[in-house]
Parts: C-alpha cells; structure tokens; sequence
C-alpha cells in the first residue's frame, strides 16, 4: 500500500469519528444547505438553467482549440500579454521573471484554486517576496499555516470562536470578539497591502472568448482590489475556465453563485479586458494572463473523463458528499478534495500516488444531482477506478480479497461455506484492518443466506 494511501486511510478515520469536527461542519453546511433552498426559489427552472449551462461548458470543450485562438488573440489586441504553458514550473518560472523585471516586494491575492496547484505562496516567499491573502477565509488559513479546506469556502472548517483565538494569537485583538470585529480588523490590515502591492494575483472565473478577457465572481471587494489597485496583474487560470461569449455570463454566474453559495448572484461581478488605457487614472498599468494546462490535456483526450473539465468550481459536489462530509477536506490531502477532487486529482498528480481517491465514493449520485454543469461524476469515479485497476495498481492483497469475492458473488453458495464460529475466529484478528478500530465487525450468527432472507422479510437488520 503507498504511503499515501495509508495516510488517507488513518487520517478518514480519525477525522470521520472526530464529533468537534463535525459539529462543525455540519452547523456550517446546515446555513449552506438553507441558503441554496431558499435561492433556488428565485429560479423559474433550475434544471433548464442547469442544461443551458451544461450546454455552455459542452461547447466550449468541443471547440476548445478554436476558441483558446480566439481568446489569446483578442487578449492580445486588449493590450494583454498571454502565457500558454505546461506545468507548474513553467508558470513560476514566468512568474519568477515578472518578479525581476517589476521589482516585486508585496503581492496581494484574490481566491484562486489555480495558484495553490503551483503552490504559489511557497515560491514568493522563497523569493523574500511578501503575500498576502485577501479573501477572508483564504486570509484565516494563511494565518493559521493551512491551506484551503474547501475550494469555496477556505475555512469552513473553523468556528467563530476558533477564528477569535486565532486573531487573538497573532495579532492581539479579544480572545472572544465577534466575526464582524475580526472582519473590520481584516478589513483595516489589508487595504494597507493593498496600496502598498507591487503586483495582484487572481484566478478567473470564466476566460470569455469574444471578449478577450477575465471574468471574477466574488463577495468581499479584495478580487476587484487585488487587479485594479497594484501596478501590476497577473491572471492564472486553467485553460478549460473558457466561454465562447459574455453573453452567457449572466446564466452562468447565476447557476455558479446559486451552488456555491445559495446567492441568487455574488455581490461583486468583474469583467476585466486588459491594462489601464490612455487616459484611464485607474487600473494596472501591466496585465498577464497565464493559461495553465498541468494534466489538463491529459483530460481532454480521455473521451469520458474531459467531461471533468466543465467544472466551474462551484464546490456544491464536496458539500452534498457523505464521505466529504465526514472525513473532511484536508483528508485528500490535495488541492482539489471531494467528488471533484477525487477524479481531477490522479490525472494532475498521477494515478499511482492517488488512484486511492477514486474508491472514496459510495455512488450515491448526489452530487451529479446537485452539479450546475451536470458532470456525471459518479461514472467518473468508477471510470477511474477502471483505469486504476488497468494500470495493475491495486496491491496484491487487494486483488485477491476481490477475486474471492468475485468468486462468491459468482457462486453464493460459498457465502455459506465454512462454520460459522471458524468465520468468527477468522475475521477477529484482522477485524481492526477490514473494518475499522472504532467498530466492531458484526458478529456471525448463522449461515449468510438465512441472515440475508430474514433480513429482507423484516427490514434491514443484518
Ligand atoms: S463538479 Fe460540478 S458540483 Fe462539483 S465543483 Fe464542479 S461544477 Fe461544482
């Protein structure tokens, strides 16, 4: 077993019997969940939006080739400058040469799932540059040393009285103030960086291709600060974020705020075409957009997983998950967690090192239900776990527990061999490893085929 999956396995159960946790998790979830209800309301038909947005995203993929042309070239007449590049150190190393060239000391953020892949922070830093995470939940998490717990929601995984002592701890305010105290300290500390920022970084939402230009979607304001306030912009994004035209935004803002957040639309909607132009006072004097593939293209030549890439990050997928739910975000141990994590993930960071995601899935289908861009992400999975298996990846010991099944299931007969109190003595001592220590494996009591009849006539207990 790798030394990955191992750590996923110790680490669900720990987090999945942890009842702080999921207090409150589920006190966090339980707002979402009432607030995504209630938005719902304002939609005469969720589901034709959700099929018009799917469609979006559908055409955008099938014509990916064209419309990437069609976007590098309009951002190039914006006045734009465009990076198309392959992997991580292909970005820092554009990064690492706008750093030189601009005299980059303090960069501020805006939210961007992008940027943890190329685990931007860490680079600044270890070029003495100064960052600083603007969105507040992204805020909390850099001040706690953590990363993103949820990619919408970064530090749902904290209580407001978690939050207090955390400000408390490093910057000195009341052990028990209140979030609108935190949010007017945050407020206050930040719009100092921001005027002092040599260079902005953000994701996009959308890459709008008729436009030539970034879509943001946001809440607090520090998005549209962290582009227009510093000399200079750097925009990182996948490349599969683009829309044939603006003239879909309107549908898939909407859709994408109704799942991410319950809102019927996020308070702040940017569409930024390029640097500040003659006569403009306001504005970056310096614009660049770095369109980013890592494994992405790996994707889209796999005729079932490029579905993947309609993704618009939306993260209703991680909060309608029953095991996202209870073994928590930071359990995937990657940047993308839940449904949607797990199938991007052995495609970004190899199948071999977390393929194991792919089995962390019940097939409940929720979350292709609740998806705004109907991603069928339970086919997904077990398209994964296909490949997984293809690959002669599961551990020897694995492959034999399931051709041992395969073979019982193919013959029940067998689920009746073997007398019940050897079954018993057999299982005690890998019980810990089969099922789990904080439970005990039922006990058999009688043959397996009486068991299950009687089960079906009276219910459920077996
Ligand atoms: S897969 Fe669908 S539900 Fe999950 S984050 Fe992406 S858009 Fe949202």
């Amino acid at each position: 077993m790798t030394e990955k999956k191992k750590q996923f396995l110790r680490q669900a159960e720990k987090v999945a019997f942890d009842k702080e946790h999921r207090r409150k998790i589920q006190y966090n979830l339980g707002k979402y969940f009432a607030a995504v209800e209630k938005g719902l309301l304002r939609f005469r038909d969720f589901e034709k939006a959700r099929e018009q947005a799917s469609q979006v995203k559908q055409y955008a993929l099938d014509n990916i080739d064209t419309l990437l042309y069609e976007l590098v070239d309009n951002m190039k007449k914006n006045g734009i400058e465009v990076h198309v590049v392959n992997s991580e150190s292909d970005v820092l190393s554009v990064i690492d040469q706008i750093i030189e060239q601009e005299h980059v000391r303090l960069v501020v953020k805006s939210k961007s799932m992008t940027t943890e892949e190329i685990d931007l922070n860490k680079f600044l830093e270890s070029r003495d540059v100064q960052v600083f995470e603007t969105d507040l939940g992204e805020f909390i998490v850099q001040q706690a040393g953590e990363r993103p717990y949820h990619i919408v929601t970064p530090a749902m995984h904290k209580s407001r009285q978690d939050i207090a002592r955390l400000y408390h701890e490093k910057f000195g305010t009341p052990a028990d103030a209140d979030p609108q105290t935190l949010t007017k300290y945050t407020r206050k500390y930040l719009r100092e960086k921001f005027v002092q920022a040599d260079m902005g970084v953000t994701g996009a939402n959308f890459l709008i291709a008729d436009l030539g230009a970034i879509a943001l979607t946001e809440n607090e304001g520090n998005a549209f600060m962290s582009f227009s306030f510093p000399r200079v912009h750097v925009a990182i994004a996948g490349f599969e974020k683009i829309i044939a035209s603006y003239r879909y935004l309107s549908l898939m803002w909407q859709v994408l705020s109704n799942r991410g957040t319950g809102q019927s639309i996020t308070v702040y909607n940017s569409i930024v075409r390029g640097p500040r132009r003659q006569g403009e006072d306001t504005g970056p004097e310096r614009m660049v957009v770095i369109l980013f593939d890592n494994g992405r293209t790996r994707l889209l030549e796999h005729e079932e997983h490029r579905l993947a890439l309609k993704c618009i990050r939306c993260g209703a997928c991680l909060n309608y998950c029953p095991i996202y739910q209870n073994i928590g975000g930071y359990t995937y141990d990657a940047v993308y967690s839940g449904p949607i994590g797990s199938v991007l993930t052995p495609f970004f960071k190899g199948f071999k090192e977390y393929g194991h995601l792919s089995f962390a899935c019940t097939v409940c289908r929720k979350c292709e239900e609740v998806c705004p861009v109907k991603i069928p992400l339970p086919d997904l999975l077990l398209a994964n776990r296909r490949d997984y298996v293809e690959q002669g990846l599961p551990e020897t010991g694995e492959r034999l527990v399931f051709k041992l099944f395969g073979m019982a299931v193919k013959m029940p007969s067998l689920f009746n061999v073997g007398l019940v109190r050897l079954k018993n003595l057999l299982i005690k001592p890998i019980e810990g490893k089969l099922w789990s220590k904080q439970r005990n494996f039922p006990e058999f009591k009688e043959p397996f085929h009486k068991t299950f009849s009687n089960s079906n006539k009276h219910g459920s207990k077996m």
